[in-house]
C-alpha cells in the first residue's frame, strides 16, 4: 500500500499523520486556504524524493510540495479530499557547497534563506534575495515562487540568482543541473521552467546560487514625499545619482505607518507630523559619505521630498527596516484584508494607485487600502483591509469582486495580476482573464509534456 511505501522510504523520523503536528502544514499563512491530509512526508535526500515521487506516480497519487509554508496565495496547501501527499522539503537543508571565489553556492531546497544570507556573509560575500518572512522562507519555495523583496531593484528577482538547479521530475527521474556556469547556450535553458513555476512541473531539490560582494557603506534613509507619484520622481532622479548604488526603494503609505504604530510596540515612527507618503531606500558603495544626503537635500529644495532622515547608524537602519518588515504583520492585526500582488510599469505607480484606490472604495465602501511595496520594480501590494468592525466573513465574500476591480485597472495600465508570490489556488480563476489564449495553452502544453498525470500540485497555477 502507498501510504506503507512512503513511511518506508523516509523512515521512522520522516513523515507524520498526527493531527497536531499537521495542523501548521495546512493552513495558508493568513489562514485563508484549508487542506488535509493523510500523511506528510519529510525526505532526507534528493533520492529520498525521487522515489516517492516515483511511487506516486506509479499510483497516480497527487503531490503537493511545501517549503516554509509563508506563500500567499494557497499553492502549498493540500486540497480538501485528504488524498493528497504532502511533501516537505524542510529537513534537505544541508549547504552542500560555498566557493567564495567562485562566487556561488550549492544549497538544498529546504534551507532557510536568512541562513543562506549568513553563510554568504561569513564567506565574506553576499546573497541579496531579501523579504519579510526570510526567518522562515525555504530557498525551494523562493525559487519555486520566483520571489522578489526588497533587492530586486539592484539584482533581479529570485530567478536571476539561479546558475543550476537539481530537480525530481513527474516520473521521479533525477535532473541533476547543478552547473555553476555563468555563460552557457548549449539548448533550452531547462532551469528557468521549474522557477516560478509553483511545484506544477517538478520537485527543486536543489539549487547553484550567484553570490555577490559584500556591500560596503551601507546608507538608510526614510523620506516624506507629498505623492505616490512623487515617489517615482524621487526614484528617477535617484536611480540618475546613484546608478545601481541605489539598491532599495519601498513606498509605504502612512495609514501602513499607522497600523504598524498600534500593533507593533517595538517598532518607532519616524516623523512626528503624519505625511501622506514614506518612502524607504537604501544606498551602498558611494565612494563619499556625504553622497546620499547631498542629493535628498537637492530633491527637498525641488519639494520632490517634504522631509528626509538618514539612519546614523545599522542600529537607526534596521529600525527602519522593522518598520517595514511588520507591515504585513500589523495590517494582518487590523482584520480581514485582500491581498493584490500587482506590477505596472514603474512611470505610472502613482497614477495607478490613485486610480485603484477611487475604484476600489467605491466597489467596497468603508473598505481601507494599504498599496505598499517595492516601487523601484513597479511592484505594489495593493491590499485591502476590511472596514472597521465589520465581520470579516462579510468582508472577504466580496473577494473576487473586489480582485476583478483591481486586475481591470492593472490590465488598462499594461500591467500584470501577479508579480510576486505566483499564482496558488487564489489567482488561478483570474489567471485566464488577463493572459492570452495563446500563452494559456503554452502553459497547459508544458504542463502536459512534463507531468502527464497531473500528478505535480494539481489545482494550483493552470
Ligand atoms: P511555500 O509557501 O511553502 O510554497 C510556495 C509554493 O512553492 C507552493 O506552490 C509550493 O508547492 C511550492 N514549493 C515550495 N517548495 C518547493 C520545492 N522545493 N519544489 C517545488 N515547489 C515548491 N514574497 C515575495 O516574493 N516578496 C516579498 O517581499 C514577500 N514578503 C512576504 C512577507 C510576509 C510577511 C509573508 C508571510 C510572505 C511574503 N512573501 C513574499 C511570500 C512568500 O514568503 C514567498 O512566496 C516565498 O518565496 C515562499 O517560500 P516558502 O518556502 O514559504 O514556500
Amino acid at each position: 500500500m502507498l501510504i506503507e511505501k512512503l513511511k518506508d522510504i523516509v523512515g521512522p523520523a520522516g513523515w507524520t499523520a498526527d493531527p497536531v503536528d499537521l495542523e501548521p502544514h495546512l493552513t495558508e499563512w493568513r489562514g485563508l486556504w484549508r487542506g488535509t491530509t493523510a500523511l506528510m512526508v519529510s525526505p532526507q535526500t534528493t533520492d529520498q524524493v525521487a522515489r516517492i515521487v516515483a511511487a506516486c506516480s506509479a499510483t497516480g497519487t497527487a503531490i503537493v510540495p511545501q517549503g516554509g509554508n509563508t506563500g500567499l496565495c494557497g499553492g502549498a496547501i493540500p486540497d480538501e479530499s485528504g488524498d493528497q501527499v504532502l511533501l516537505s522539503l524542510s529537513r534537505m537543508s544541508s549547504i552542500r557547497a560555498l566557493d567564495a571565489e567562485d562566487y556561488s553556492m550549492v544549497v538544498e531546497a529546504g534551507c532557510i534563506l536568512s541562513d543562506l544570507q549568513a553563510a554568504a556573509a561569513a564567506a565574506g560575500r553576499m546573497f541579496p534575495l531579501s523579504l519579510a518572512a526570510e526567518g522562515s522562507c525555504q530557498i525551494g519555495g523562493n525559487l519555486s515562487t520566483n520571489a522578489g523583496g526588497i533587492n530586486v531593484l539592484r539584482y533581479g528577482t529570485a530567478r536571476d540568482q539561479v546558475l543550476g538547479l537539481e530537480v525530481v521530475l513527474a516520473d521521479g527521474t533525477i535532473w541533476d543541473g547543478l552547473r555553476s556556469l555563468r555563460k552557457d547556450t548549449a539548448g533550452y535553458d531547462l532551469k528557468q521552467l521549474f522557477i516560478g513555476a509553483e511545484g506544477t512541473l517538478g520537485i527543486i531539490t536543489a539549487a547553484t546560487l550567484k553570490l555577490y560582494p559584500a556591500v560596503q557603506n551601507v546608507k538608510t534613509a526614510f523620506v516624506a514625499v507629498p505623492s505616490a507619484q512623487s515617489a517615482v520622481e524621487l526614484l528617477a532622479a535617484l536611480h540618475q545619482d546613484l546608478s545601481d548604488r541605489l539598491q532599495a526603494f519601498e513606498l509605504i503609505p502612512d495609514r501602513a505607518l499607522r497600523y504598524v504604530e498600534r500593533h507593533v510596540p517595538s517598532a518607532s515612527i519616524p516623523f512626528d507630523n503624519g505625511h501622506p507618503w514614506y518612502v524607504l531606500l537604501e544606498s551602498a558603495n558611494a565612494m563619499d559619505d556625504e553622497t546620499l544626503e547631498r542629493h535628498l537635500l537637492r530633491l527637498l529644495e525641488a519639494s520632490i521630498a517634504s522631509d528626509a532622515i538618514v539612519a546614523k547608524n545599522a542600529a537607526e537602519a534596521a529600525g527602519l527596516w522593522h518598520l517595514r518588515h511588520s507591515i504585513s504583520e500589523a495590517q494582518k492585526k487590523e482584520g480581514a484584508s485582500l491581498k493584490h500582488d500587482v506590477s505596472v510599469p514603474v512611470a505610472r505607480i502613482g497614477e495607478f494607485i490613485d486610480a485603484a484606490t477611487s475604484a476600489v472604495e467605491q466597489a467596497a465602501p468603508g473598505a481601507r487600502v494599504v498599496a505598499f511595496g517595492h516601487v523601484g520594480d513597479g511592484n505594489v501590494h495593493f491590499n485591502v483591509s476590511q472596514p472597521g468592525d465589520d465581520p470579516p466573513h462579510a468582508f472577504l465574500a466580496q473577494r473576487d469582486a473586489v480582485a476583478s476591480v483591481v486586475y481591470d485597472m492593472v490590465a488598462s495600465f499594461g500591467g500584470s495580476i501577479s508579480a510576486e508570490h505566483g499564482i496558488g489556488q487564489g489567482k488561478r480563476e483570474h489567471l485566464r482573464f488577463y493572459r492570452s489564449e495563446t500563452e494559456l495553452d503554452l502553459m497547459r502544453t508544458l504542463k502536459a509534456a512534463l507531468d502527464p498525470q497531473h500528478i505535480l500540485n494539481p489545482g494550483k497555477v493552470i
